[in-house]
């Protein structure tokens, strides 16, 4: 069968779903992604703000996000990726800290003089002690508790990875830390797009339709069944997409409800847990500390985390306005989860206000408060799971998978995502043409 012939549709129009339809409309493939909401983007999608768009969840790009940046390429959008040097501070008992040179650390007072230089020299050489390790079996506590000593991990880990993954902390392996740290560093260069993540989300729908591909938002599969010659996919009122293949994008809990008995008893049996987020924004019109981030240790807020936005992204974007998001990661049945966003962004901009009354902020520099909500964000990895995790095909069927869950011990992030897509776009290539490398 050549490749205008095919069919592939992809479930999920955020940004793994919209990476695999982009090289496969470009390598010829007929295809045809699907999206339930009305925007694509997934979590990196926006909501409309006066004249402007802004990202629910905030996002940037880094320097080594080579796969993302090779498809900003693609579309022309790499050049407009706008890079800057970016700091941290840390909030614990109520107080700003920075968190950016040794000078910094040694004045973080919330650890003992001797336990800042034991955290500074640990933290230089963590990089390389993890190196030729086994940190995939070994508990992320074991080895921080073991390098950082006692009180470093239950004063800043402790409260800093239980606010990531809940009660399952601990047990979250060494190597997702040790990659993270690859990732990030408390000084670091971080890029924002021009015209914000829904420029990039715009210019990648173009692409795709440029190449023949169709775009369908507002359209949710709420079926699937699959045998390995032909996939049938169903849509609302009655509709059925016969496919070739089908890439799904959409975290495995999710296609658990859509597969039909037999592909259901196909897909990975591993049940990972998902944390989600409660996510707060707010515009204000003065700026914080320009600290880009700052983790907020015991100081009596719901929300474990700070990023000031606008730092790194400017005002212009945000109409003149400053904007900082507050975050923090909870199970979607938690009871704040499930709490009503007008409640939770009431309390939270008192939170907020008290938080940042030493700097001076009061009230009317509060311009407009947001609350948005994802109930699948971060996987809750298990020990060992580089030999768990779930393959990229469904024995038996035309269904791949590219979900968080896959991407592992890579950082969910877009170029992660982006990595997953261009794998998975070269598997449902190379089965046309066995001898297609790498798109
Ligand atoms: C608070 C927060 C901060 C983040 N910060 C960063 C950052 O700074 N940098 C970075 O690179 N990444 C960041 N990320 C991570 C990044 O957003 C994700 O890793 C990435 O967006 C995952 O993309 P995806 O396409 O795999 O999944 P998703 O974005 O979840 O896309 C899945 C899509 O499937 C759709 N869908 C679900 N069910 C169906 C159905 N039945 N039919 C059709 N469609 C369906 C969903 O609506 C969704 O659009 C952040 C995420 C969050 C939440």
């Amino acid at each position: 069968m050549s490749e205008s012939t095919r069919h592939v549709v992809v479930v999920g129009g955020g940004i793994c779903g919209l990476a695999v339809a982009h090289r496969l409309s470009h390598a010829g493939t007929r295809v045809t992604l699907l999206e339930s909401s009305d925007q694509l983007g997934g979590l990196g999608t926006f909501f409309p703000t006066g004249d402007r768009w802004v990202e629910r969840f905030y996002h940037c790009v880094m320097p080594t996000d080579d796969s993302l940046l090779a498809l900003l390429g693609d579309i022309g959008a790499r050049d407009g990726v706008r890079w800057k040097p970016t700091r941290m501070g840390m909030v614990v008992d109520g107080e700003h800290y920075g968190f950016n040179s040794a000078l910094d650390l040694l004045r973080f007072t919330p650890l003992r003089l001797r336990d800042r230089v034991r955290f500074g020299v640990v933290s230089l050489l963590l990089r390389r002690l993890g190196k030729g390790k086994d940190l995939d079996n070994l508990r992320a506590e074991d080895w921080l508790r073991k390098l950082y000593g006692d009180v470093i991990w239950s004063e800043l880990f402790a409260p800093m990875f239980g606010s990531k993954f809940g009660d399952a902390f601990g047990d979250v392996p060494a190597l997702y830390l040790w990659q993270r740290l690859g990732r990030e560093s408390n000084v670091a260069t971080r890029g924002y797009p021009e015209g914000g993540y829904k420029a990039v989300i715009d210019a990648l729908r173009a692409s795709i339709e440029a190449a023949g591909g169709v775009v369908r938002t507002g359209t949710p599969v709420q079926g699937l069944r699959s045998t390995p010659e032909r996939s049938h996919v169903a849509l609302a009122d009655g509709e059925v997409l016969e496919a070739d293949q089908v890439v799904s994008t959409v975290p495995l809990p999710l296609l658990r409800g859509l597969a039909d008995a037999e592909l259901a008893d196909r897909l990975p049996t591993l049940s990972l847990p998902y944390q989600g987020v409660v996510n707060a924004l707010f515009f204000l019109k003065r700026p914080l500390t320009g600290n880009y981030w700052a983790p907020v240790l015991r100081s009596g807020t719901e929300f474990d985390g700070v990023i000031e936005m606008s730092a790194l992204a400017g005002t212009e974007v945000y109409g003149g306005r400053h904007l900082a998001y507050v975050m923090h990661y909870t199970g979607r049945n938690s009871a704040l989860y499930q709490e009503d966003s007008e409640v939770v962004a009431e309390r939270w901009t008192r939170q907020f206000l008290d938080l940042h009354r030493d700097l001076g902020l009061t009230e009317a520099d509060v311009d407009e408060v947001r609350v948005f909500k994802a109930p699948f964000v971060e996987p809750v990895y298990p020990l060992g799971f580089l030999e768990r995790r779930p393959s990229v095909e469904v024995p038996g069927t035309s269904v791949l998978l590219a979900t968080t869950a896959h991407i592992y011990p890579d950082v969910t992030s877009w170029n992660s995502s982006v990595a997953l897509a261009d794998e998975v776009s070269a598997m449902v290539l190379a089965a046309v043409d066995p001898v297609a490398e790498r798109v």
